[in-house]
């Protein structure tokens, strides 16, 4: 009998086919007394299974780096090296052998569980995360202590693709399952910024994470359905279900492939309003995909991937050739550039010596930027002698106080006049503006207008500082909610506020990309989105369905209700 479990969906598509179970070889470790004289062969075993998942790593490194995969894979991988060359991990686990006489792979376990149980007592979120990083590495050293065979499935020739069913993924595992005719991803646990929903967004490969018992309800090889759209899969499908699966594929790749003939049409409402789509990109390697989609230019140039997962910063000139590289792939369009938003869960390198009670609230983006003066102004000499190459424009992060904008207002003055003594061309006209990301900050708008020349509202992070909700935290995800009456009141004054000020207003959170708020946020008189490239074309296609004269009103009316579920009705009504 066909069954349906429902879980969150992170990555889109519909997949169909055969289950691969990955085992949970943490699980199946015994523990067993070593006799004195065999305890130098338990420790080399132990060094080769090191040796073995370090070879492992570095192959997929290669791979993640290889110019297919996100760079922010490889620094995951980069994280599971330095693990293994860790003294709180294999050197204690050594030691456990010696002492107790006993197994590798039981003393690395019992080293695991102890660094767990630390990370969890500390209750801070990057260290949580971290906790998820030693399990998955201890649980590749096992594997190898217990001769698995890997855990890669066999390639399939009946057409069908492999849907890996796991209770959690390592990004370095996910990468490894490329090539390997993978159909689908689904795990137990994980929420939409989980290591494996990232990964498999990146690979375009369906998946449905946070099913919690899933590896206990379906069997190896049985056939199930990955509704990566819907955040469900279906399991021991019948021929009736699996024919209609197979019709919404094809409908979503003819739809897909009825997006790609929009790519030249002007994005104007059907009142001839015209609307600016732009990209959200992470650096250069993002640029063929906004071009792709004939972006109007880069909205949100994300630079802090530029300084993290490494152990030196980036310098003036590296960093330089990074943003020039970007304004020149973008002539004649405007390119907006973030400084660095670095802290909470973009941490960099070393930079935990000091543990954070709170880092959401604590020193990143601007705070963090103005802390580190010095690291501040590199960027931003380097970011003043690429504006001589096009469009750019300067844009500041998490800003809350009138003193961190004149502050930030005060290093780029400092720049320009460095660069002005020493002859090095800029753009003297550069447009410096800023981020609404606080509540705060999109109830004290003035301060903002008269000193910045362009606002973007970051809807993720203003949606979890105003709902004080950790955006990187699964157990809360679910109270994640755009549509709350006081996110949307703070969304609408900020555009209202722009509108009268005449200051260019943009939406450069994962909102603007979402067809479901387009409406929505058109209503409210938003002119400027900017979203992952994939998201363009989608949402042009909503513009061009629009009517603004008759949507205002009907926002408006959305804007005086408080009660959720009327907003979301109404809300999806406008969309019909
Ligand atoms: C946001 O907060 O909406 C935003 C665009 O910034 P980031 O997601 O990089 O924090
Ligand atoms: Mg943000």
């Amino acid at each position: 009998m066909p069954f349906t479990v429902h879980g969150l969906a992170v990555s889109q598509g519909i997949a169909i086919g055969h289950v691969h179970l990955v085992s949970r070889a943490l699980l199946e470790v015994n523990h067993y007394h070593v006799a004195q004289k065999y305890l130098a062969e338990e420790l080399v075993r132990l060094d080769e299974a090191v040796a073995t998942v370090q070879g492992e790593l570095m192959g997929l490194k290669a791979a993640a780096t290889s110019g297919h995969t996100h760079s922010e894979v490889g620094a995951f991988v980069d994280l599971q090296l330095m693990m293994l060359t860790d003294p709180l991990l294999i050197d204690a686990a050594r030691e456990l052998v010696e002492s107790r006489r006993c197994n590798a792979e039981w003393a690395l376990v019992q080293q695991m569980e102890h660094l767990v149980d630390q990370f969890r007592q500390i209750e801070d979120p990057y260290l949580r995360e971290r906790q998820a990083d030693v399990v998955q590495v201890v649980e590749r050293l096992v594997k190898v202590l217990l001769g698995h065979p890997g855990h890669l499935p066999p390639k399939r020739r009946d057409g069908l693709g492999t849907i890996i069913v796991a209770h959690d993924l390592s990004p370095a595992d996910t990468i490894g399952f490329r090539d390997h005719n993978i159909a689908g991803f689904v795990t137990d646990v994980g929420g939409p910024t989980s290591h494996t929903a990232i990964v498999a967004r990146n690979l375009k490969i369906p998946a449905v994470v946070g099913l919690h018992h899933v590896r206990d309800l379906v069997e190896d090889d049985e056939l199930v359905i990955v509704d990566g759209s819907r955040g469900l899969i279906i399991v021991a499908p019948d021929e009736r279900i699996v024919e209609e699966y197979h019709l919404r594929r094809s409908e979503l790749e003819i739809e897909r492939s009825k997006l790609n003939r929009l790519r030249d049409a002007h994005a104007a409402t059907l009142d001839g309003e015209t609307i600016h789509l732009l990209a959200n990109i992470e650096g250069p390697k993002d640029l063929p995909a906004a071009r792709a989609a004939n972006a109007d230019g880069i909205g949100l140039y994300r630079t802090e991937f530029l300084f993290l997962g490494r152990d030196t910063l980036p310098g003036e000139e590296e960093q330089y050739e990074a943003y020039r590289a970007v304004v020149k792939a973008m002539p004649n369009k405007p390119v907006t550039i973030r400084s660095f938003d670095v802290g909470a869960d973009k941490a960099l390198n070393g930079s935990h010596s000091r543990i954070e009670p709170n880092p959401a609230l604590g020193l990143r983006a601007v705070r963090y930027s103005l802390a580190e003066p010095k690291m501040f102004l590199t960027q931003l000499r380097a970011l003043l002698r690429a504006s001589a190459h096009g469009r750019l424009q300067i844009m500041i992060p998490m800003l809350s106080h009138a003193q961190e904008i004149d502050q930030s207002l005060a290093l780029v003055e400092k720049a320009k006049a460095e660069l002005r003594a020493e002859k090095i061309k800029f753009d003297e006209g550069i447009r410096i503006g800023g981020m609404i990301e606080v509540p705060a900050a999109a109830l004290s708008l003035g301060m903002f207008t008269r000193r910045l020349s362009f606002l973007s509202i970051g809807t993720n992070d203003l949606i979890q500082y105003t709902l004080a909700i950790d955006r990187s935290d699964e157990a809360v995800v679910h109270l994640y909610d755009p549509l709350h009456p006081a996110v949307l009141k703070l969304i609408a004054g900020t555009i209202a506020t722009g509108a009268r000020y005449g200051l260019p207003v943009a939406v450069c959170g994962e909102m603007a990309g979402d067809p479901n708020y387009t409406a929505l946020l058109l209503g409210m008189g938003l002119r400027n989105f900017s979203m992952h490239p994939g998201n363009i074309l989608e949402i042009k296609q909503q513009v061009l369905r629009s009517n603004l004269g008759e949507l205002a009103p009907r926002v408006q009316r959305i804007l005086k209700m408080d009660e959720p579920a009327r907003i979301r009705e109404a809300v999806d009504r406008l969309c019909a």
